[in-house]
């Protein structure tokens, strides 16, 4: 296994600074092995304390989040959305890793330093977003399969010189009385493989992430068993296309009730949880880095807490890779006006540090939330 990737023969490229070029250097005459890279920058993203924030909105998501606080979708507000976040005083030291939207992987703070140097001189590594959303299955009741893998080496070759060492795919299933079917889950397990193979050969550590979506009034077990069932099709997968598992993270979402059912315990939460990445995901596999999925900032948080607190079996780390969770607070505190960026960035931190906290088990939780963190951020049918 791995095979592929140590073949893989890097091509030598400008490179911003002396360091990376002596190492790309380095890769390039075979004194280091690709492979080596890529476990590295999965370890790293794993890091106890840290974990990502997800700010790769497409534009059509990111518009909808702005026009909720009466903001318009034009690029200089998108841009000044992203400096408040990267640039919120203290909140790095929590991050490993940040995904970016392709827009904004080439944007720059308002002093025109670019954002990929920002976030590398707080030690967070860049990510991209790379798939190219979801089309339906034909014959499904709106199952869905992702597209993005044409041309997909050459992304990454070209993300990797802009600084990205990670990427996103985001592949989604529903849970319905005969969903998902075997057909949705063969197909977005072997897009997931496809994926994963081209990022690797390419320098970029896939974040392999098959979200089964909220939406429904199943309960905790039809999700822990749908759960189960995808994890176990994705791993076949990913051994099939010969990724290397240790150059990889898992972004799945909690098992939990739907979003019709009565709500568990997070104690609850994180048993299922773990079980079913216990009973179907390799040890190999450095870290799981969770979607939030539409849960409420504080439910995400105290989710992730519980389930690092459960004592049992956990041979990777388990952190937050959250996009909703972590900016719901920060947009309404900021609403677009330059007045509120302190405030909106004093949000942003709490929860930065608030997850840090949860990748450790040492959450206490908070004695008063700011607006908007206890809300529910479920949308149905969720686009990225
Ligand atoms: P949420 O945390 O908002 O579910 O999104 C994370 C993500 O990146 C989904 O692809």
């Amino acid at each position: 296994m791995g095979g592929s990737v140590s073949c893989y023969s890097f091509k030598l490229c400008t490179c911003p600074d002396l360091a990376e070029g002596l190492l790309r250097f380095a890769y390039a005459l075979s004194f280091l092995d690709p492979a080596d890279e890529l476990i590295k920058n999965a370890a790293y993203i794993g890091t106890p304390g840290k974990g990502i924030l997800a700010a790769d909105e497409s534009t059509g998501t990111i518009g909808k989040r702005l026009s909720s606080i009466k903001v318009e979708n034009v690029e200089s507000n998108r841009r000044a959305l992203r400096e408040l976040l990267f640039c919120t005083p203290g909140c790095l030291q929590y991050l490993s890793g940040v995904i970016l939207f392709e827009e904004t992987l080439y944007q720059k703070t308002a002093a025109g330093k670019p954002f990929v140097d920002v976030l590398k001189e707080g030690g967070v590594l860049p990510g991209i977003k790379v798939d190219k959303g979801t089309v339906e299955l034909p014959g499904t009741d709106g199952e869905t399969t992702t597209q993005g893998l044409d041309g997909l080496a050459e992304r990454c070759q070209k993300y990797y010189e802009a600084g990205a060492r990670f990427a996103k795919w985001r592949a989604v299933l529903k849970i319905g009385a005969n969903e998902p079917s075997q057909l949705a889950i063969n197909e977005n397990a072997n897009g997931l493989a496809r994926y994963a193979i081209i990022c690797q050969q390419n320098g970029l550590v896939p974040i392999v992430e098959p979200e089964i979506l909220v939406d429904g009034a199943h309960d905790i077990n039809k999700c822990a068993d749908v759960t189960e069932r995808v994890l176990a099709a994705c791993y076949k997968a990913l051994n099939d296309h010969h990724v290397l598992l240790e150059g990889t993270l898992l972004k799945p979402n909690m098992v939990t009730p739907g979003s019709e059912s009565a709500k568990v315990a997070p104690e609850v939460i994180a048993e299922y949880t773990v079980r079913a990445l216990q009973r179907t995901m390799p040890a190999a596999v450095p870290a799981v880095v969770f979607l939030s999925g539409g849960q409420s900032e504080e439910e995400a948080t105290v989710n992730l807490n519980a389930m690092n607190k459960l004592q049992t079996k956990k041979p990777w780390s388990l952190s937050f890779s959250f996009g909703r969770a972590l900016q719901q607070s920060t947009l309404k505190a900021w609403a677009g006006k330059e007045e509120n960026v302190q405030k909106a960035q004093a949000a942003f931190l709490t929860r930065c540090k608030a997850n840090s906290e949860a990748t450790l088990g040492k959450y206490a939780g908070a004695s008063n939330l700011s607006e908007g963190a206890s809300e529910s951020l479920h949308v149905k049918d969720y686009k990225y």
